[in-house]
């Protein structure tokens, strides 16, 4: 089939982890502390928190006003560190500007950082160590791609966007060792960018652009995967355009429906890990 099914993928992780969760009696918990009065923020912490409902994470929604100080901020990351019930974390994203991020994320105890943000996790895993917790969309990818059979091994892989939460550790975990894809990661500055996109054997776009992929840019029977999540005309369209590069692409994930389903699932998959090492399981 060409189109990459994210969502049924993202299902049956799901249930995996529901019936894992109901096989120990266990009560995982994550905590989601969110800033200030954005919708799109609060649009993604509600779709977790029904996905933790849903699996049996109990979640902990902490709503602090947009002039929260830093202090008060590392003070309630502090009392969830030490909150025996949570084993996973989330600081929503973006932050009010007076607010450091990288202070905050480093503040998060690292078994409990569920979203694979903190300077220690992101360390290990650039030093080939997969034993910390990986950020949710990079693994949520390579979980798809490994379900949908698709082998990464000595392909090219470009990736468009070098962001830390996409780009780079997506970077990091196509070129580990027994993945060995060979990863080229382009961003706003790289010169000839749809040539560079066309060599792609799978082609990854995390860029936030509407349809900024066009069916000139990528080659014929390539894997495209499109990590964008943009808002059009109250409608969610991808980096890619889905229309036209469906028709060369040999395989395709769709927006919505693809890779989005796999990043929460991943999170949640990350917070039930995270409570059986927390819990010697
Ligand atoms: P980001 O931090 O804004 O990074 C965007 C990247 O795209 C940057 O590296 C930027 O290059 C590059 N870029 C921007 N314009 C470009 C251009 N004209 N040509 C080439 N590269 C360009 O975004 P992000 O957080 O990685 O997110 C990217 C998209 O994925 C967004 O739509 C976001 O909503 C979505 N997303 C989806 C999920 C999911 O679960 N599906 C998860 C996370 C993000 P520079 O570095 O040079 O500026």
């Amino acid at each position: 089939m060409k189109i990459i099914d994210g969502k049924a993928c993202a299902d049956l992780i799901l249930e995996e982890v529901k019936a894992e969760i109901a096989r120990f009696n266990a009560r995982p918990g994550l905590a989601f502390i969110l800033v200030g009065d954005q919708p799109a923020s609060e649009t993604y912490v509600k779709r977790k928190i029904a996905a933790c409902e849903n699996v049996g994470i109990a979640s902990f929604d902490c709503r602090l006003s947009e002039g929260v100080s830093e202090a008060e901020l590392l003070a309630k990351i502090d009392e969830f560190n030490q909150e025996s019930d949570i084993d996973g974390i989330i600081v929503q994203q973006p932050l009010p500007s007076h607010i450091c991020t990288t202070k905050l994320i480093a503040a998060i105890d690292v078994l409990k950082d569920v979203d694979g943000f903190h300077p220690l996790n992101v360390g290990r895993l650039l030093l080939g160590d997969e034993s910390g917790m990986i950020s949710c969309t990079p693994l949520g990818i390579i979980k798809l791609l490994e379900r949908s059979k698709i082998s990464v091994s000595g392909k090219e892989v470009v990736i468009v966007g070098r962001s830390n939460i996409v780009g780079k550790p997506l970077a990091a975990l196509l070129m580990q060792k027994g993945r060995d894809a060979t990863v080229t990661v382009v961003h706003s500055k790289t010169k000839n960018l749809a040539e560079v996109c066309k060599r792609a054997d799978i082609l990854i776009a995390a860029i936030g652009k509407p349809k900024f992929i066009t069916d000139q840019m990528v080659k014929e029977g390539a894997v495209v995967i499109d990590v964008g999540i943009n808002r059009v005309d109250g409608k969610l369209v991808g980096d890619v355009d889905f229309e036209k590069v469906e028709k060369i692409a040999s395989k395709i994930t769709p927006v919505p429906g693809g890779v989005g389903p796999m990043t929460i699932a991943t999170l949640l998959n990350n917070t039930w890990q995270s409570y059986k090492r927390r819990h010697s399981l």
